[in-house]
């Protein structure tokens, strides 16, 4: 057997069957967005982890290296925040060839500055080694008072997302594409791709109102089956209440593709879903579907529902 045959998530189950213990301490353990371990009353450490490397996640050549900091920095935060917490300190490896130009690497550390100013964490340690090709790790350790886990989804529940998604897999899209003078919509959506932003700025509305959350790296629909399968519910997308960026449909008309594929499996966009018992009214909230009995996806559309297909990014496969 290889790994193919298992893929990401059977590999995961696998590992964690080996490596897995209790503890009275640790109060989430694998397969949320981030472990918590409880410090005192009030008070849990959030843990993380995510990689970047060369030729999976980027091609050097085609890459800024500050936007990489930038977005191994982004994925990070995003994680910490999906669980209710802020991030504060880093740790980052980096593996690199010998023939890299120090420029390269030295870009992908300004990103990480830039990154740790504005989502406010500081990086206290790492390690350097050498490989054949680029691999960049951030572990990333939040606080918290409270721990939202993807488990939290009830029957009676709204569902929330923080914003737009499948920007980012339509900007890949048109960086694969390598087509020039791009327009401004296009260079918008490829913006979109290398600096996403993580939703730090909704973190006090997700500690006040969400029950359960994921943030939404591998896709909206890929991300929303981890919430049903952990709740034990059915989450239902009501398709006119889906925010559509205007960018993204202009893209698609132009290269005539659906712009729902791209919202609902187009990855790396770092929103958040939630799901709260509360009606909620507030900026970049968008209210796009409810929790009922049940398992699995599905789109409600003109009174009609069907099951959406749990296609998203699988590493592995
Ligand atoms: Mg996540
Ligand atoms: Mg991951
Ligand atoms: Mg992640």
């Amino acid at each position: 057997m290889i790994l193919k045959d298992v893929g990401e998530f059977g590999l995961i189950d696998r590992l964690s069957k080996i490596i897995l213990e209790e503890d009275r301490d640790i109060l989430v353990n694998i397969g949320d967005d981030t472990a918590c371990i409880k410090v005192c009353d009030n008070k849990n450490l959030l843990l993380t982890v995510d990689t970047q490397v060369e030729n999976v996640h980027f091609i050097k050549d085609r890459i800024n290296p500050v936007d990489l900091g930038w977005k191994l920095s982004t994925a990070n935060v995003s994680d910490i925040v999906a669980c209710g917490g802020y991030p504060k300190y880093a740790l980052v490896s980096a593996s690199l060839p010998k023939n890299l130009e120090v420029d390269f690497i030295e870009g992908i550390y300004y990103g990480i500055k830039e990154a740790q100013d504005f989502y406010r964490f500081k990086t206290v340690g790492g390690n350097i080694t050498s490989s054949n090709q680029i691999m960049i790790d951030m572990t990333l350790i939040g606080e918290s008072s409270t721990f939202i886990p993807r488990s939290g989804g009830k029957p009676g529940h709204y569902l929330y997302l923080t914003g737009y998604t499948g920007l980012s897999r339509a900007g890949l899209d048109i960086i694969l594409s390598e087509k020039k003078d791009l327009t401004e919509t296009e260079k918008f959506l490829v913006k979109s791709h290398y600096r996403p932003t993580a939703r730090l700025d909704k973190l006090s509305i997700l500690l006040k109102f969400a029950k359960s959350s994921i943030d939404i790296s591998d896709g909206l629909v890929a991300d929303l089956y981890h919430i049903s399968k952990q709740s034990k519910v059915k989450v239902v997308i009501q398709k006119e209440s889906i925010p559509i960026h205007p960018a993204l449909l202009e893209y698609c008309k132009n290269v005539d593709k659906n712009p729902y594929d791209y919202i609902f499996y187009g990855g790396e966009d770092y929103q958040i879903a939630f799901t709260s018992d509360s009606f909620i009214e507030e900026e970049d909230i968008y209210l796009i579907g409810y929790i009922s009995e049940g398992e699995g996806v599905f789109l409600e559309e003109n009174n009609r529902s069907s099951k959406l297909h749990e296609k998203g990014f699988n590493h592995l496969i």
